[in-house]
């Protein structure tokens, strides 16, 4: 990125994650111009990167947003996505939480079960209001990605079959207190294969139309996020190539199309930058030790998931194999397994690519480590959008040793 890595490190201390803000709007707007004069809506999947700042960005450019808890609905609101914009997904959705939506007026509550639709409806009917609701789809396609982020076959947690989907619409267009408008799939995450994603969007095309058959209207066509990212050489779907994809299997059908992105808009513009504390050797093996850890990054502990390493100013000098490390006591703190460096020193400044998405939001307090601090980089200037952590954060709510 086109920063002063060095300068920042003085300024903000290490770790720190820094993300570019112009090439997020150019990957929402890649994303967004594919649809072209189709009726379309982005909802910006905010687990991916949930900095209000990041959010803010994408709603000024007309995206909307994919949430999957009420606290994230209530970031999009905050962060200025209008209601009317903000999707409600998610496996396991408490009472309060689907009240809370309902009050909200969002767009619509995305079903994952038969129990939680009956729940929506009791909510619904307390409150004296219509739920919009669309219902995901488990269309039982192998995605073909890693099987933590595979969500599209029936032995994943996600959605409901076929028949089941049937049988749900059909209570929902009967209740007084139900609107199904939509439809949902979101087979899996750094998908870098176009055919899963048409099969399942046949598949789920077919059910819209029997639909209209028994009277049921879809108005909004959700084919989910997961368009993958380049981390090492993978080979990309193109936007353009992935609606064309889409549109072809909407015949007949009078939709809007969304689409949840989250990795595709975020990853690629993001750093997560560490200091080297030591080089060490235990019986031949080399480590380097940094500053930052599993709990800022956890995607290589979580899936061993491949990042991109440099080593600032050392890049054109001999590398050897090594592991880097993190400081916490587990042996799954690492950010990389025998890859090639060259010899650093004590405050060597290493750069971790691709870390824009599931970076920051998957990161914790373990080992009672302060969270890291966000920059943002726009037209050529670095802000902070979010300070480090204090230890005084850490403990704010353990009441009973600060009454
Ligand atoms: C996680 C998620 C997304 C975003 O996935 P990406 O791979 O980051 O694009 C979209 N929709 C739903 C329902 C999700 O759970």
């Amino acid at each position: 990125m086109n920063v002063n890595y060095k300068e920042l490190a003085k300024k903000y201390g290490t770790p720190y994650y820094v993300y570019d803000f112009d090439s997020i709007k150019v990957n929402y707007h890649a994303i967004k111009d594919a649809f072209k004069a189709r009726k379309s809506l982005v909802c910006y999947a905010v687990k991916a990167n949930s900095n209000l700042s990041v959010i803010k960005t994408l709603a000024n450019e007309g995206s909307g947003a994919d949430c999957v808890s009420i606290g994230e609905v209530k970031r999009a609101l905050k962060a200025g996505v209008p209601n009317y914009k903000i999707i409600f997904s998610g496996v396991g959705k408490s009472d309060e939480e689907i009240k809370q939506a309902l009050e909200l007026d969002i767009l619509m509550i995305n079903v994952e079960s038969e129990a939680e639709l009956f729940r929506v409806e009791i909510q619904a009917k307390e409150l004296d209001k219509k739920a919009r609701i669309s219902i995901r789809v488990n269309p039982n396609i192998d995605p073909k990605t890693h099987p933590y982020i595979s969500t599209g076959l029936h032995e994943n947690k996600f959605g409901v079959d076929i028949d089941t989907a049937k049988r749900m619409y059909i209570k929902a267009k009967n209740s007084d207190f139900l609107d199904p408008v939509g439809i949902h799939f979101h087979i899996g995450s750094q998908l870098t294969e176009l055919n899963p994603i048409k099969e399942s969007s046949v598949i789920v095309a077919d059910l819209v139309r029997t639909l209209k058959v028994i009277g049921v209207e879809i108005k909004f066509f959700d084919i989910g996020g997961g368009l993958g990212i380049q981390y090492k050489d993978e080979t990309l779907i193109d936007p353009n190539e992935y609606v064309q994809a889409i549109l072809e299997t909407l015949f007949g059908l009078d939709v809007t199309v969304v689409c949840e992105p989250g990795r595709y808009i975020v990853g690629n513009t993001g750093e997560f930058v560490t200091k080297v504390l030591y080089e060490k050797n235990n019986g031949g093996k080399r480590f380097v030790v940094v500053d930052g850890a599993m709990n800022d990054l956890i995607r290589p502990s979580l899936y061993n998931a491949y990042h991109k390493i440099e080593v600032l100013n050392k890049m054109d000098k001999e590398k050897l194999n090594c592991n880097v490390v993190g400081p916490i006591c587990e042996s799954g703190d690492f950010f990389a397994k025998n890859i090639e460096l060259p010899m650093t020193e004590h405050d060597d400044l290493m750069v971790i690519y691709s870390a824009g998405a599931y970076g920051f939001t998957m990161s914790s307090n373990y080992n009672t480590r302060n969270k890291v601090c966000e920059l943002a980089l726009e037209n050529s200037s670095v802000r902070v959008i979010r300070k480090r952590d204090t230890f005084e954060d850490q403990i704010a709510n353990e009441v009973e040793f600060l009454n």
